[in-house]
């Protein structure tokens, strides 16, 4: 089968490799979409602090149905969602039902190879029904649900202010989730003047911000003095983590969705002021998955605004260093088989 094969940093390949034989009780999988993000650029240029090359990316995916054990759950031809988020149902986490940071997990396309390839075998639990949804809406499910998680972690309030910092694909799944909690406001915070308005675009429940010299006047004034219940950092950057914290209210929360290598530093006399809490977010849980694909059916995510570049997935090896030099108005591209 034809594989896209990042040899090492800065060189994608097309590879024949041979088809997998699945073990006892796995399902196998015609791919049919791969969802491009931050995490997939991040090992093109190297700079994912675990990886080993080469790899074959990919974990925002979608397929079909092409071999299933006898008695599964599922038929041959099924449009299907993977949960790229192998866990080991036997550790610590995993047995608090918590298995999106499970000590022995395994990332499709991060540990082990992922789905830039045309047929992949899994076990059944990482296969969810994608009946009522495009193969294109499938293979967003996986970003979303990062976002549906950490608006879950979160746990929001009705009437809840909250900002989100970083208006990229998760940054946007976040404020996307947050505005179906009956937030009473939801900022967004960027950089990137050309996010910020598209942001805007996607919901009437936004307001958008752009950093600036005056913006954090401008988000006290938003929040009438308070600032905000929970803020949510989806930005990947130590700096803005750290300062996340101003934007966080007396008895509020902060989020943090990205990771970073660095270390955050925050005033404690601060902190204990607010007595607010910190709240780490990992990946996500079936459970999320399950409230993406629900809202999708109901036609909540503008799915076809977040998808706004699409490639056949041999183009990609070509495309993708000139993405990376100029990213303008990128925000979820999917590749097709
Ligand atoms: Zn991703
Ligand atoms: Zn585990």
């Amino acid at each position: 089968m034809k594989s896209i094969v990042c040899t090492e940093p800065g060189k994608l390949i097309i590879e024949e490799r041979s088809d997998p034989t699945p073990p006892k009780d796995w399902v196998t999988l015609k791919m049919k979409r791969v969802g491009l993000c931050g995490t997939d650029f991040h090992i093109f240029k190297g700079l994912h602090p675990f990886l080993e090359y080469p790899r074959v990316m990919g974990h925002e995916l979608s397929g079909e149905i092409l071999e299933t054990p006898r008695n599964g759950r599922f038929s041959v031809g099924d449009k299907v969602i993977i949960n790229p988020y192998l866990s080991c149902d036997n550790c610590v986490s995993c047995k608090k039902s918590k298995s999106n940071c499970c000590v022995n997990l395994k990332v499709l396309g991060v540990h082990t190879d992922g789905g830039m390839c045309e047929f992949l075998c899994l076990p059944e639990r990482a296969i969810y029904s994608a009946r009522g949804l495009t193969l294109t809406e499938a293979a967003m499910v996986e970003f979303l649900s990062i976002g549906a998680h950490a608006v879950s972690r979160g746990q929001l309030l009705a009437g809840s202010r909250i900002l989100v910092i970083g208006a990229g694909p998760i940054g946007l799944g976040v404020a996307l989730f947050a505005s179906f909690e009956e937030a009473s406001a939801v900022a967004i915070l960027d950089v990137n003047m050309e996010r910020v308005v598209f942001a805007e675009n996607l919901s009437d429940a936004f307001s958008g911000f752009v950093v600036d010299d005056d913006v954090d006047e401008k988000l006290r004034e938003f929040t009438k003095g308070d600032m905000f219940d929970v803020v949510f950092d989806a930005t990947g950057n130590a700096q803005s983590m750290e300062k996340s914290l101003d934007y966080t209210s007396h008895g509020g929360a902060c989020v943090f969705v990205s990771v970073v290598k660095d270390k955050i530093r925050f005033s404690d006399p601060f902190f204990h002021a607010r007595e607010m809490k910190i709240i780490g977010s990992r990946n996500a849980n079936r459970i999320d998955f399950e409230n993406v694909i629900d809202k999708i059916h109901s036609g909540k995510i503008p799915s076809s605004e977040l998808n706004s570049h699409n490639i056949d997935l041999l183009d990609l090896p070509k495309q993708l260093p000139t993405w990376i030099e100029n990213g303008t108005g990128l925000v979820k591209a999917i590749a097709h088989l």
